[in-house]
């Protein structure tokens, strides 16, 4: 079956008739190895989605499934926020090492896997250096390393690039584009950018506003290479 199924999803917020309908009727699936860019203006619920999808909130009607099971928070997802929620005076190396101890993986095997994702974002040489010492882009790729670290089924990245400089934001999304795509990665990628969402993913849907919900659903075609 789907990576991730969701069925008929609405999030309601506020009480009985003052209740508001900020997402949905919602139906998505995911498959894996999709890289699904979720695009819609400010308030079209594209958090809320992510929330929903993350296990940390759940739907007012319907089902969520990853995997054919209810979301649990921190398990089979990796979540990336507008601003890394990262220890400022830990190192960059602590900062994937605890999120490897809470994965469960065991103290002998942290270093080699700790240095193999920071390898794979590109700070192979700042393991060393406090996360508040390094710029905001690095900081960034450490957050983007600490959500793989899990080797998650679902990336989710929600607006991952706002808060970035234009020449670092291009640098960090060609990067994350060859990544998921040497990968295979699935994930779910918020953003109100239709260039960004293009750029990064090989299907787009596009959120309404108020209530949100699919109002255009797209592969892109990825470029032939070789023959
Ligand atoms: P987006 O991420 O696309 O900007 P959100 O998911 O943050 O959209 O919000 C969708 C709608 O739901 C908005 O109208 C927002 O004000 C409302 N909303 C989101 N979270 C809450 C909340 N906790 N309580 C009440 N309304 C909320
Ligand atoms: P971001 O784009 O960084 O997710 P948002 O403005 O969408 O920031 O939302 C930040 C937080 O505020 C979210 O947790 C959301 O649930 C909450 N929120 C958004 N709109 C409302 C609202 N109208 N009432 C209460 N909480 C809200």
């Amino acid at each position: 079956g789907p990576l991730l199924a969701i069925s008929g999803v609405t999030r309601r917020y506020g009480r009985a008739a003052r209740a508001v309908t900020a997402l949905g009727p919602l139906d998505l699936r995911v498959d894996p190895g999709e890289f699904v860019a979720v695009v819609g203006p400010s308030g079209s619920g594209k958090s809320t989605l992510l929330r929903l999808v993350a296990g940390f909130d759940q739907p007012s009607s319907g089902t969520v499934r990853l995997a054919g099971r209810p979301p649990v928070p921190g398990r089979g997802v990796g979540v990336v926020f507008q601003q890394p929620r990262l220890f400022p005076w830990h190192t960059v190396r602590q900062n994937i090492a605890v999120a490897l101890r809470w994965a469960g993986v065991p103290a002998a095997e942290r270093p080699r896997r700790t240095a193999q994702l920071l390898a794979l974002v590109g700070l192979g040489e700042l393991g060393r250096r406090r996360v508040w010492e390094v710029s905001g882009g690095q900081q960034q790729r450490v957050a983007i390393a600490r959500a793989l670290a899990t080797a998650p089924a679902l990336l989710l990245l929600d607006e991952p690039f706002a808060a970035l400089d234009a020449l670092t934001r291009e640098r960090l999304q060609e990067d994350i584009r060859a990544l998921t795509r040497r990968s295979g990665q699935a994930a779910v990628f918020v953003t109100h950018s239709v260039a960004e969402a293009v750029f990064l993913a090989n299907r787009v849907v596009v959120l309404s506003d108020r209530p949100g919900r699919v109002v255009l659903d797209l592969e892109i075609p990825l470029p032939r290479t070789g023959v």
